[in-house]
């Protein structure tokens, strides 16, 4: 039996991780769960799962779900008891579930204190890729991909880079694969977060609506298979059938296929190297439209061009990078900034923040804290 902690636990993943869960009663017990503030949604996951620990990490929505939790369900708030529960002597997997670097601290804990990491938060790995992977290491810990891209690289290998050449990741294109450069510039938060074909958090439907999400994770690829910036490619999918795709000398193409849910990845995250149901219907191919590939469109799609030049550039870009990105994300889905000033924040950023080298926490927050005052100041300088 295992000990899961759910990082998170509220969220798109962090729900889809608990449906695969309750499939497997016989192997995963729910151990701690976290959130940020939706205590109501906390104490309905604690009514079924029964927790040892529930977090949430503000204190007056804790103090909430403290007056009404069922009995055995500790309650913790604070952001350091994220950490806690990533960390604790009784956990044994973490789901990496917050969105954005909030995440970043408790992933580290947990890859600190050598856990099995099944990674969703890909901002914990572009904000202090370097400092993770060598805890991951150091630890012993485990990094099991849980973006639905990772994961099917990660099963394409399986543990072995013999002849590989390059990867591509699949792009889904999101909701604004066809729209006209000249009418992005007007396009409302809820066309952005309307994706085709996965229902997911806000920030990342914003994400994927600038091409930033596929941005993030070749960054991500790059830590966690130790990939060069020209071995990882992005080829637009629009049917997200295929997951992604890993080519070798000999002119072999290995993918992994499924239909377009979390699920599948998640699953395989818990249950690696074995494989278990996962609740997701078998594909049948003939039953799909026709599968397209196409080239991204970096003109239209400029964030996608600025992660692949700090990943390049390297050091503190990636982080510098991903904080811009998450101020202008909540500045667009407050109406603050159009949906085109998103990848001109991020640009301006990039070219005001200094270069420095990331190699210790203290260095990465500071990093973040900087990036994030300058992209505040850009974008109240456009308003
Ligand atoms: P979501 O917005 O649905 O859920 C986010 C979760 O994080 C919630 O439980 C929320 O309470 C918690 N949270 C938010 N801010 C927090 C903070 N400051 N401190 C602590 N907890 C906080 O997001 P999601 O779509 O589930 O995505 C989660 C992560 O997984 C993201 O990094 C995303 O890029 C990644 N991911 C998601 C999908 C998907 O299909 N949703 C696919 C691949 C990767
Ligand atoms: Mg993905």
């Amino acid at each position: 039996m295992k000990n899961i902690c759910i990082l998170g636990a509220t969220g798109s993943i962090g729900l889809n991780t608990l449906d695969v869960i309750s499939l497997h009663p016989d192997k995963y017990k729910v151990f701690a769960l976290s959130a940020n503030t939706g205590w109501e949604k906390m104490l309905d996951l604690c009514k079924t799962h029964k927790p040892a620990y529930a977090v949430l990490v503000d204190s007056d929505a804790a103090e909430h779900l403290h007056r009404q939790a069922p009995e055995g369900v500790t309650v913790l708030s604070g952001e350091e008891s994220l950490s806690k529960i990533a960390a604790h002597q009784k956990t044994d997997y973490v789901m990496a579930a917050i969105v954005g670097s909030a995440g970043m601290s408790s992933t580290l804990a947990a890859a600190e204190a050598g856990k099995r990491i099944m990674l969703a938060n890909k901002e914990s790995l572009v904000l202090a890729g370097n400092l993770l992977i060598n805890a991951v290491k150091k630890s012993g810990a485990e990094l099991i991909p849980v973006d639905s891209e990772h994961s099917a690289i990660f099963q394409c290998l399986q543990g072995s880079h013999v002849g590989l050449s390059k990867i591509q990741l699949t792009a889904s294109g999101g909701p604004f694969l066809n729209t006209p450069l000249s009418e992005l510039a007007l396009v409302t938060p809820s066309q952005a977060c309307d994706h085709p074909n996965w229902k997911m958090g806000r920030k990342i439907s914003v994400d994927s609506a600038t091409l930033m999400n596929k941005g993030l994770e070749v960054i991500e690829a790059h830590f966690l298979f130790a990939l060069k910036p020209n071995q990882i490619e992005v080829v637009v999918h629009p049917q997200s059938i295929i997951h992604s795709l890993v080519h070798f000398d000999d002119g072999s193409v290995l993918s992994q296929l499924g239909l377009p849910d979390m699920r599948t990845a998640i699953s395989y995250a818990l249950s690696y190297p074995r494989r278990q149901k996962s609740g997701v219907a078998s594909l049948d191919l003939t039953q799909q439209p026709s599968l397209e590939f196409l080239t991204p469109n970096l003109e239209t799609f400029s964030c996608l061009g600025l992660a692949y030049d700090a990943l390049k550039a390297g050091k503190n870009a990636p982080a510098t990078l991903n904080a811009a990105n998450e101020i202008a994300v909540e500045a667009f889905l407050n109406k603050q900034i159009g949906f085109l000033d998103i990848g001109k924040t991020i640009e301006s950023v990039l070219d005001a923040v200094p270069t420095t080298n990331l190699d210790t926490l203290a260095s990465v927050v500071e990093n973040d804290r900087i990036s994030r005052q300058v992209a505040k100041s850009v974008i109240e300088s456009r308003a």
